[in-house]
């Protein structure tokens, strides 16, 4: 894909502009066989999301037939009698074991086919750091978690699916609050922007809209990725835009207004706010489900599987297990409740840039791993974001209703 997409003649200010001709010609500049490609990688994706939990539910059913978990359960007892410990010392072996036999679909997932479709820029030593890292924050925080929520089990056995809400939304504070500053430096350098051609203009923007922010940050996501990208993480006085080198680098100036737009729509609009009360009921109905689950499962089978009750850790695969029947079955609501949240970024980025040029060509970018032109079935079910066709037609319609601020500008010129 060319670094600076141009705008096609039929997106040009004319008396006979038209949104959908703009938009074909935007999505006629995109060769064929990239199409092809990007389309195979992202429906590639629809099947990963089938083949991992088909692989996840099968572990999880070795670790309790073969009665490992007990196993795992009664060594971590032998080690101490202070429950907390027994928790933390069967997460370890648990989270290794599992990492071992989720193996060869992690390495075909993470690294050989992101070096196929081109999207990987790591040789397999840094790659394979990247995931020992991981492997690492997860037994730490993972550890954590797992001794607060058994620790909640034990002390309240008939109201522990409504203190663990209460437990697992927190943490999930905890960690969004500590991430950019903790956890983000672990795999990528995160450096303020200094360039004033790139930040005068944000920063511009910035103000236009209230928000006071001083900063905006720069990450180094191409030692893992070719991916272009923003976000805005953190939360409270941690919160944060940043903008990832491979957009800097490659996107046009009008193109990284737009997409400070957007990830300035997310920031006024409160969406990490919003977001934490989504997972507020979604967490409820998840741990509601996850104690009548555990009743009819543990009472059918419990004995097989030598499982005292919930509040042993021997339990833990039983309810990665039905956990996973609850994502899967979530997947679509959850891409639904985010590819809204975006429209809007959208719609507030268009207003708050005026670059709808910009916001095709950052369209077009993202569209190197993701379908552009998707049915409206396959959208709602598998998108997080709007396909790349309706954000670019949601661009020029909002061209087409602003057509005078830019003739006024060719005049200037
Ligand atoms: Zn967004």
């Amino acid at each position: 894909m060319p670094s600076v997409i141009r705008v096609p003649a039929e997106a040009q200010p004319s008396p006979h502009f038209d949104a959908t001709a703009a938009t074909n010609a935007y999505l006629a500049q995109i060769p064929p066989d990239k199409t092809a490609r990007s389309d195979a990688y992202f429906e590639g994706g629809y099947w990963l999301i089938l083949w991992d939990f088909l692989y996840g539910v099968v572990i999880a059913l070795l670790l309790l037939n073969l009665r490992w978990s007990a196993r795992m359960r009664d060594l971590s007892e032998r080690v101490t009698r202070f429950h907390p410990v027994h928790t933390f010392v069967y997460w370890l072996q648990y989270m290794v074991l599992t990492s071992i036999l989720l193996f060869p679909l992690t390495v075909y997932e993470g690294y050989f086919r992101e070096h196929k479709y081109g999207l990987a820029t790591q040789t397999f030593g840094p790659w394979i750091g990247d995931q020992l890292k991981n492997l690492g924050v997860n037994l730490v925080l993972g550890g954590l978690l797992a001794m607060l929520l058994f620790g909640v089990v034990r002390r309240l056995p008939r109201t522990w699916w409504i203190w663990g809400t209460v437990v697992t939304v927190l943490f999930f504070i905890f960690f969004a609050l500590i991430s950019p500053v903790y956890i983000v430096p672990i795999f990528n350098k995160v450096t303020r922007l200094d360039d004033p051609k790139i930040v005068d203009p944000i920063l511009s923007m910035a103000r236009a809209n209230g928000i006071p922010a001083k900063d905006v940050y720069e990450i180094d996501a191409s030692r893992q990725t070719t991916r272009m990208g923003a976000n805005v993480s953190g939360f409270a006085n941690t919160m944060r835009i940043t903008l990832n080198d491979n957009l800097l680098r490659r996107g046009s100036p009008e193109e990284i207004q737009a997409v400070m737009g957007h990830e300035m729509g997310h920031y006024v609009m409160n969406h990490v706010y919003k977001g934490i009360m989504f997972l507020l009921i979604v967490t409820a109905l998840a741990f509601a489900y996850l104690r009548w689950g555990l009743d009819w499962t543990l009472q059918r089978w419990g004995e097989k599987w030598q499982i005292r009750g919930v509040g042993d850790t021997a339990v833990l695969p039983l309810v990665m297990l039905l956990v996973a029947v609850f994502s899967f079955v979530y997947t679509p609501i959850d891409n639904t409740f985010t590819r809204t949240q975006e429209y809007e970024a959208d719609m507030y980025g268009l207003n708050a840039s005026r670059q709808p040029d910009g916001e095709a060509q950052a369209d077009i970018h993202l569209g190197e791993y993701r379908k552009m032109n998707p049915g409206p079935v396959e959208e709602f079910i598998f998108f997080d974001h709007p396909s790349g066709r309706n954000r670019i037609y949601a661009a020029m319609r909002w061209k087409a209703e602003n057509l005078s601020l830019f003739a006024k500008h060719e005049e200037a010129h």
